[in-house]
């Protein structure tokens, strides 16, 4: 064990800020996604002063597909964070929650004239992942002049699963590196200015290793579109990815010498290519988040089948990962936190799929119908990836800031499951 999650438990129980989690289970019902306001607040300082401390014209833009709750976004906003939007939808809840236009980062990916032309007139930042997007966007009105950026793919990937590797050969997105200096020269030749250069190659990354390759290798590109076109850049903008331990087997990102590695890189380019002083910009989604909040779920069966199976009242429609990515997420018992592990069990969800799993042969205390399991680090790309699929409505989302309880998004109901659809009336005979 290279982990431990810093779980805090009193009398046996698992405590989530102040509160004991089997009473929010008791008030709020389960499923139940809990999150913590305190650890939001903590993870964002944390790595906010890792790099500002070595460059200070730092903005750590808040990639909001992980976690789009408002409750969410505005905490990050009340910190100063920036946001980087994927969507239309991103950007209207970013706009929603107070964020300035120009703190939102729209990086959008085969995006439509229209979805351009929203962002344009939305006044956020722009990150362009295509010459024909850049094209599209010359030819809506008012876009002349306008400050853009452009996504670049560095040849570098990262990720913890083939779907999440988002640089390299084999990724959709961005321009090439060999294409950069023409593209840069097309944007100007478009009557755009261009101030900022992006890339994003992978998630959950926990060395500095890959990041490293792709910053070094974005700086090479932006060098060039530098020197060649002529293009001064405002900010430098190196995506996500930052991973958070899911596995006690696994390392925390050691921050100190991440960031102290990657600055001194970033530094010695900006002065081998006389870049001047730009703008760092990160893009956090996961790190944020990811280990803010916990899923409380029920056991209610425990079934000797040809394998021992403990069934629990939520599934992949409420946490996708394990089922898509096959993606590890420790589970603790809320009311046994000091018994020790007896037996190595599956733990399965309520959906009619037989990858309907969220853990297999997973050493656990012995376990009975009532238990409370607590599935951690739900904080990322869970709600957000949550589905009604089984027609089983989506739970509801609590936040706690130590002795606080707020519910910040209601327990879906049965009618939820068929919101704003109809049925034609001729077929109402
Ligand atoms: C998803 C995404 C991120 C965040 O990734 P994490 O692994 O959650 O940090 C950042 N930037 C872009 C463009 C993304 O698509």
């Amino acid at each position: 064990m290279s982990y431990d999650f810093n779980l805090k438990t009193k009398d046996n129980h698992l405590i989530i800020g102040d509160l004991d989690a089997n009473d929010l289970a008791e008030k709020y019902q389960t499923p139940l996604y809990v999150v913590d306001e305190q650890k939001i607040r903590e993870n964002y300082n944390k790595l906010y002063s890792a790099f500002s401390s070595k460059y200070p014209k730092l903005h750590m833009c808040y990639a909001s597909k992980a976690n789009t709750a408002l409750a969410v976004m505005k905490i990050l906003n009340t910190e100063g964070s920036y946001i980087d939007a994927v969507s239309p939808g991103e950007i209207y809840t970013a706009l929603t929650v107070g964020f300035k236009p120009e703190e939102i980062m729209f990086t959008g990916n085969n995006v439509t004239t229209e979805e351009l032309e929203y962002a344009h007139k939305a006044g956020v930042k722009l990150n362009i992942d295509s010459v024909s997007a850049l094209e599209r966007l010359s030819t809506i009105e008012g876009t002349e002049g306008r400050e853009i950026s452009i996504r670049v793919n560095p040849m570098v990937e990262a990720g913890h699963h083939e779907h999440c590797i988002t640089g390299g050969p084999k990724s959709k997105f961005g321009i090439r590196e060999d294409e950069a200096v023409e593209v840069y020269q097309r944007a100007v030749d478009l009557g755009f200015k261009p101030i900022g250069m992006h890339s994003h190659i992978g998630s959950e990354i926990l060395e500095s290793e890959p990041f490293m390759l792709a910053v070094e290798s974005m700086m090479n590109i932006a060098g060039k579109v530098h020197q060649e076109v002529g293009v001064d850049f405002k900010f430098l903008d190196f995506g996500g990815g930052f991973g958070i331990p899911y596995s006690p087997d696994e390392d925390e990102l050691d921050l100190e010498t991440f960031t102290t590695d990657i600055i001194n890189l970033f530094k010695s380019k900006l002065e081998e290519y006389d870049m001047g002083e730009p703008y760092f910009f990160i893009e956090p989604g996961r790190f944020l988040v990811g280990n803010a909040a916990v899923i409380l779920t029920r056991v209610n069966t425990v079934k000797q089948s040809y394998r021992k199976f403990v069934g629990v009242d939520c599934g992949f429609g409420t946490l996708l990962r394990p089922t898509m990515y096959g993606s590890y997420h420790h589970i603790v018992t809320a009311n046994k936190m000091d018994e020790e592990d007896v037996e190595e069990i599956d733990i399965a969800g309520n959906l009619c799929e037989s990858g309907d799993l969220f853990a297999r042969d997973r050493p656990m205390p012995k376990l009975e119908e009532g238990d409370l399991l607590a599935i951690l680090n739900a904080g990322a790309y869970a709600f957000t990836m949550a589905s009604q699929y089984n027609s089983r409505p989506r739970p509801a989302e609590i936040l706690v800031n130590k002795d606080q309880v707020d519910i910040i998004r209601r327990r879906e109901e049965m009618s939820d499951i068929f919101h704003g659809q109809s049925i034609p009336t001729r077929l109402l005979k």
